[in-house]
């Protein structure tokens, strides 16, 4: 997908919703919502706020900081530039969200809740990617 400027990004799907996520990724940033309205943070992107139903948002980057609040392992099926089993992590953020993202850098069986963590960024193949690792 391009814009206007003809800047584009490589996500392996994407929509209306979700560009932005995708954008801030190439620019080596982490977006979420956040309501013009009432100010309320949202992750995953919808195209409403789930509290006061405004259609009109702002981007906020979350910066980076976090703790592990449940994490899962995963093993199969394998995926494009993943080595498996690798950990799933989602995380408690400084800003109040929870945000799920790949881990690495840390052994599964050493990955605990309550963990700090950080998010980096990445590429993996042609996509601009983040993951956590212990911080
Ligand atoms: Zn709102």
């Amino acid at each position: 997908m391009t814009d206007a400027d003809g800047r584009g990004h490589n996500a392996p799907c994407s929509n209306k919703d979700f560009d932005f996520f995708y954008r801030g990724l190439e620019a080596e940033q982490v977006l979420i919502q956040k309501c013009s309205s009432c100010s309320f943070l949202r992750n995953p992107p919808s195209p409403s706020c789930p509290e006061c139903h405004s259609l009109e948002w702002q981007t906020l980057p979350l910066g980076g900081e976090g703790t592990v609040h449940s994490f899962t392992i995963h093993h199969y099926p394998p995926l494009p530039d993943f080595k498996t089993p690798h950990p799933v992590v989602l995380a408690d953020m400084a800003e109040g969200i929870r945000l799920l993202g790949a881990m690495d850098g840390t052994a599964p069986e050493d990955i605990r809740i309550g963990m700090p963590v950080r998010f980096e960024f990445l590429r993996r193949g042609n996509v601009a990617a983040f993951r956590f690792r212990a911080a």
